[in-house]
């Protein structure tokens, strides 16, 4: 398997990767819903898809309010987390026909977060026969559907619209 591949979002990722703002803040404040890749908006929490994606519909669901741990949310948000994360599932295993997904959290740097103070809970869809998700988080990848087409996909799904 090369490694070394044209993936236009790691160009992106290497010039553009500040560490000065939250970019969970950043999206939850954005008003446009395109540029943020905000697929859906809950009261407490909500949707967004991953710029870097390690595969097609990958996205994150996040409280809106700046928070660490899950410790920090109330039990409100915490309840209206898991059921988005369900939602979310529903949507990419009827959608995207994944065999399996990858839902987790990394809480902190020292856990490998990339964002470590506001948490954000990664749903990968997987396919049988792809590659394992450990080798996948290690290199580049190639992700064929455009995240414009993926953004468009997931909003209308979210707002039922679809
Ligand atoms: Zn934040």
């Amino acid at each position: 398997m090369p490694d070394v591949l044209f993936a236009p979002w790691r160009y992106e990722y290497l010039v553009s990767h500040k560490k000065t703002e939250c970019i969970f803040c950043e999206a939850a404040a954005s008003p446009s819903d395109e540029q943020s890749l905000v697929v859906f908006r809950g009261k407490r929490v909500f949707v967004l898809l991953n710029r870097y994606p390690y595969t097609n519909g990958h996205v994150m669901v996040a409280p809106l309010a700046h928070e660490a741990w899950f410790s920090q949310s109330s039990a409100e948000t915490l309840s209206e987390l898991i059921a988005t994360v369900a939602r979310a599932q529903a949507i990419l295993v009827a959608e995207y026909r994944t065999d399996g997904l990858n839902v987790g959290v990394n809480f902190g740097s020292a856990a490998g977060a990339g964002v470590a103070n506001h948490y954000h809970v990664h749903l990968v869809p997987r396919w049988a026969g792809d590659t394992n998700f450990m080798t996948v988080a290690g290199g580049v990848r190639v992700v064929p559907e455009e995240l414009t087409a993926t953004h468009r996909r997931l909003s209308a799904l979210f707002a039922g619209e679809a």
